[in-house]
């Protein structure tokens, strides 16, 4: 591929979306695989510490290819599984304390962007997880009480009325909304690309067009020849079983994204999201939207897996699983009938096997690696890449105590378990959030997409 405008929105409305192909360097300190948020920020926080360490990152196409250049823009103070370790008495503290730290993520993101003169669009209007079914709107409300209860302020966390919430979004379906204030839209391929200057200015070598086959300690096997590393990280999220010996630890699980033309004030006058709040409706297909800096709305939905692990570099925006979040936003959202939707896409989110994300460097192999995020990397990867670089410096910190170091998770079934799997869990969603659009409790399809999901 060439030009890489048809993998997004987010891309083609960059002015320049091509791969500059650089020389391979034989030798560096730190490799690290993958040009997305996490390679680049990783790559950002060695460089800052240890300005003459020698890095290297080494993208197989171009910098923000994968679901960092076309993700929902939602960089949040959040992650998968804080909400567990929250819950359970004997983690509270530690799910507290990462809670914290990752809601100063979002500013330490802001900060590093301006300092590094990265305008990626970045407005911190918070969250709106609105209620689309009353089930949905207990559980939202029992939770905004439990965070302000174990301390996290009404400034922080806040239960929306229906009223309120409708004032600050109109969607078909409301009943009152979570709000949290921890969390910024941004423009994401703008944040990669710019990341990825930032450190190219700090020296670090950025090399596009390098698939990486094989590593072992000290070397990689790349398309382009080989590279000798004291130290190897990668950071390949979704596409991690494109290396050898590496499948079935991250889950390629698509998630389908539309953008619409650019909206008139009136119109969004109509829709709310004054603030370019981000939004989501509470269903367990998690769908979630925002309102970009040019006034279009960019609305996704978290849609399949494609059996054996199959990826597809780009998705048409013919493409049914994107015509059905196009439907979806449309029902959703009825002030954008009559808008023309002039983009649709698709990505890749990594799932490993516990649903949490993981950051883990071992001395003895001189390798590491970072993700596992389930769709919510856009913030948590700053944090790991703060966390891998400590590691691979071998410093201990605050961060290299939190739980996500070297929390493996196993690797998945082989197939054909892991594709019915794969459908048994989005069936299962699907039936509960059909029992609780119909207003009733779904202890049964719920209680067995909790075991699954989780
Ligand atoms: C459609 C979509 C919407 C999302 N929305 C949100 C959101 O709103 N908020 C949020 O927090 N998160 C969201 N996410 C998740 C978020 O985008 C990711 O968690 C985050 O971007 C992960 O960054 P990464 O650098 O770990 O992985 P990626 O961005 O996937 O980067 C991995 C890179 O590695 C490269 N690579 C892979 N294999 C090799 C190899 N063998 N050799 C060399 N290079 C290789 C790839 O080309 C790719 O560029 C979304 C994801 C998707 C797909």
């Amino acid at each position: 591929m060439d030009d890489y405008r048809q993998i997004s929105f987010w891309f083609d409305s960059l002015e320049d979306a091509t791969a500059e192909v650089t020389a391979l360097p034989e030798t560096v300190d730190v490799a690290i695989i993958g040009g997305g948020f996490t390679g680049l920020w990783t790559a950002y926080y060695l460089k800052k510490k240890s300005p003459d360490l020698r890095v290297g990152v080494f993208e197989a196409e171009t910098i923000g290819f994968g679901a960092s250049g076309r993700n929902g823009g939602w960089c949040m103070g959040a992650a998968e599984g804080v909400g567990d370790l929250l819950s359970k008495e004997k983690t509270r503290q530690e799910g507290i304390r990462l809670q914290n730290i990752l809601h100063d993520t979002v500013d330490e993101i802001d900060r590093v962007c301006q300092a590094e003169g990265i305008d990626c669009h970045f407005v911190k209007g918070g969250t709106l997880y609105v209620a689309g079914t009353k089930e949905v709107a207990r559980q939202h409300q029992e939770w905004m009480k439990f965070l302000q209860e174990i301390g996290f302020s009404e400034d922080e966390y806040c239960w929306l009325g229906v009223d309120e919430s409708a004032k600050r979004i109109r969607l078909s379906r409301n009943y009152g909304a979570a709000y949290t204030s921890h969390c910024a839209a941004v423009h994401p391929a703008r944040l990669v690309r710019g990341l990825a200057d930032a450190v190219r200015k700090l020296g670090v070598e950025v090399v596009e067009k390098c698939p990486v086959f094989e590593y072992q300690t000290g070397q990689l096997q790349t398309g382009r020849g080989t590279v000798t590393a004291e130290k190897i990280v990668r950071a390949t999220e979704g596409y991690t079983d494109s290396i050898r010996g590496n499948s079935r630890y991250l889950m390629p699980l698509y998630s389908m994204v539309v953008a619409t033309e650019p909206m008139s004030e009136s119109r969004w006058q109509e829709i709310g999201l004054a603030e370019r709040e981000t939004f989501d409706d509470g269903r367990r297909a998690v769908v979630y939207g925002q309102r970009t800096r040019d006034n279009r709305l960019v609305f996704g939905g978290r849609s399949g897996y494609y059996f054996g692990s199959k990826r597809k570099p780009v998705i048409s925006p013919d493409a049914v699983a994107v015509q059905n979040v196009a439907n979806e936003m449309r029902k959703l959202i009825p002030a954008v009938s009559g808008i023309e939707i002039t983009h649709g896409w698709g990505g890749l989110m990594g799932v490993p096997r516990h649903w949490r994300p993981c950051v883990s460097y071992s001395n003895i192999s001189r390798t590491g690696w970072a993700g596992g995020y389930t769709g919510e990397g856009v913030g948590a990867s700053n944090l790991a890449g703060r966390m891998m670089s400590d590691l691979v410096l071998g410093e201990q910190t605050d961060l290299t105590t939190l739980p996500w170091v070297d929390d493996q998770p196993r690797r998945w079934e082989p197939e054909p378990i892991r594709w019915l799997g794969h459908k048994m869990v989005a069936f299962f969603a699907h039936q509960a959030d059909k029992v609780e659009a119909a207003g009733q409790k779904s202890r049964f399809w719920g209680g067995l997409f909790d075991r699954l999901a989780h």
